[in-house]
Formats: C-alpha cells, structure tokens, sequence
C-alpha cells in the first residue's frame, strides 16, 4: 500500500524544526529513522499530513558521557552506533547486550533509540532497557527544555507525554557510583523478529550488595512494564539464590502477557522469570571480581 499524501519538509536547525512542527499542529510529524514511522505510514495505520525529517539537523548523532558518568544519546544516534561502541561495551553492560538484538542490520542502520522510544512501543527493547536503568527523555519545543523520567515519558502502547510541537533531542542515562552490571535476553521467533518476551535488568552493586536495580519487560503487557517490586526486592541485598529466586517470580507476577501466535502466557511469564533469574546469576558469579564491569548477556533464543 502507499501512504497517503503529505508534505515533506528537511529543516536545518532544531529551532526551525521545533517551527515548522508547530506550525503542522497535530498532523505534523517527526521523521527520525523512519523504521517505524514509514511502514506505519505505507500501512496506513499513521497519516500525517506533515513530515518533519530532523536528519539533516546537526549535532544530534552522538552518544557521550559527562564528566560525571552521565550518558547522553542524541535523537540521531543509530542503532548501529550503539551496536558498535566501545563506550557502551567498557560501562554499560544492559545496553551493550541489547543493542545487536535490535531488529536485522538494515534497520540497525537507520533506526534510533529516541526515536524507539518516542514510537512507544510495547515490544520496543530500548524502552523496557531504559526504563530499567532509570533514564530520562529530554523535550525541546517552543516553550523551553524539559526532562521527563521515562516512567513518565511512555503512557500507554504508541502514546507518549510529547506535545505536537516538541522533539525528543536527547535520551539520558544516569550516572551511578558503584559498579555496573546486569544485561538483556530476549526471546524471539527468528533472528531480526520483536521480543516475545524481553528482560533488562541494570544492577548498581556496592561490593557484594545491590545499591539500586531496575527490571524493564519487553513484550509482555499493553507497554512496557517496569518490574518494581522485583527490582525493590533486590535494593540492599547481596544476590543469592533466595533473592534471585524471589525477584524472578516477582518480575514473572509483574508481567501481563496474553497468549497469541508467539506463545502462552504461561509460557511467557515462565521466561520471564527464567531470563531475570540467567541474568542474576551472572551478575552475582562476578560480585567477588572487584570493579571489573559485566559484559552484557545477550541471547536470542529460537
Ligand atoms: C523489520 C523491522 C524490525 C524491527 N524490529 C525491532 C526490534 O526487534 N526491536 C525494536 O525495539 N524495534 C524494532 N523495530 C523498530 C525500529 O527499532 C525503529 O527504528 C524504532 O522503533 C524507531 O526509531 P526510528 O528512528 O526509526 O523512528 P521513526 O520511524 O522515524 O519514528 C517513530 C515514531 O517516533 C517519532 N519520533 C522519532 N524520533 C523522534 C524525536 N526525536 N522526537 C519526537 N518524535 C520522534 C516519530 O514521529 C514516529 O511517530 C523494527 C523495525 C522494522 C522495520
């Protein structure tokens, strides 16, 4: 099918970007990756009379960290380019083992995590990751900057908090004073396929103890869910088998899976807790190591 007529614009600067979209009202919208919006649009499920397409704004494809440990990912920064950092492999170990499960390469190229998690959704891995490591979404729109929690950012499946006139510019992941680890599985039909089930855990540990955890879950409900009473069960504690066992069957009880073509909801919510439980215990196999970081746990599983 082809999309419906619209108007294409490619502004040059973020200020006339945030123009031209106010100017659209609400049947403009943002071009980022198109990965998600122009096969909505060729479907027809998306119309919107106005294209504003940030691609050719510049400075908005970096990745970076502040001084103190904040990371910054810009609208344009691809998937690929987090696929492929070394910054992401040396101190985020959830993001760097969800990265390569994003999609295939082609969209790999194209798409981005802003752009993921402005789409909104539900079997989108960049939210239930981002979630997980407590980050934020930052707005620019003609009334000034704002930053929102992405607990806040995301309000339902494909619907965010983002006014018409706003572009997300940057997502922002924050620092954290112990050691990182923890890292992302996801089950999935065929290599390139979304998440039949998706978990990101994001451990801060002090010594042997877990300062501060965060569980996002991909594909298991109507958006993506943030596993809080798992994750509380596990702020405090050293990770033995006792807490792991309880935050994996409290994760399994957060999720809202129903069964269709991909699998039960029995057998979804097994998997959940069988992927919290995986990624705990490679997490606590190294809590002895020292400040030595997790690599990511990354699997597609058939
Ligand atoms: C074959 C295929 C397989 C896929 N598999 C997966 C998968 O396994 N896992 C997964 O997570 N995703 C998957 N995707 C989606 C892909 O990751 C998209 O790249 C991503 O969801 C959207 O990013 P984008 O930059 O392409 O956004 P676009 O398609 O350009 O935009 C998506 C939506 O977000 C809005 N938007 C984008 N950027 C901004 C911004 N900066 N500010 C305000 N609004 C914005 C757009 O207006 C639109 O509504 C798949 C896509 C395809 C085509």
């Amino acid at each position: 099918m082809y999309p419906s007529r619209f108007r294409y614009e490619a502004p040059r600067s973020l200020d006339e970007a945030i123009a031209t979209l106010r100017d659209g009202g609400d049947y403009a919208k943002v071009l980022a990756g198109g990965q998600s919006l122009v096969p909505m649009m060729k479907l027809r499920f998306a119309s919107p009379e106005l294209l504003v397409d940030i691609n050719n704004v510049p400075g908005l494809d970096y990745h970076r960290t502040d001084p103190d440990g904040t990371l910054r990912i810009g609208a344009l920064c691809r998937h690929a380019d987090l696929e492929r950092s070394a910054l992401l492999k040396s101190s985020q170990p959830t993001m760097a083992a969800a990265a390569p499960l994003i999609a295939d390469p082609i969209v790999r190229t194209r798409g981005t995590l802003v752009g993921s998690l402005c789409h909104a959704d539900p079997q989108g891995d960049w939210a239930s990751v981002t979630l997980a490591l407590g980050g934020f979404v930052v707005a620019q729109g003609p009334r000034g900057r704002r930053t929102i929690p992405l607990a806040d950012f995301v309000t339902g499946p494909f619907e965010t908090v983002l006014e018409p006139d706003e572009i997300a510019v940057e997502a922002v992941i924050p620092p954290v004073a112990g050691t990182r680890a923890g890292g992302y599985l996801k089950l999935e039909r065929r290599v390139g396929d979304f998440a039949t089930v998706g978990v990101a855990v994001a451990l801060e540990l002090s010594g042997d103890t877990v300062a501060r955890a965060g569980i996002g879950l991909t594909g298991v409900g109507g958006s993506t869910i943030a596993a809080t009473e798992a994750a509380a069960a596990l702020t405090g504690q050293p990770l033995t088998s006792q807490t792991i066992e309880m935050a994996a069957g409290l994760a399994a009880d957060a999720s809202q899976p129903r069964t269709d073509h991909r699998g039960s909801a029995e057998y979804k919510r097994h998997m959940v807790r069988t992927f919290v439980t995986r990624i705990l215990n490679q997490a606590g196999g190294s809590t002895g190591e020292g400040p030595t970081l997790l690599g990511g746990t990354a699997e597609r599983a058939a």
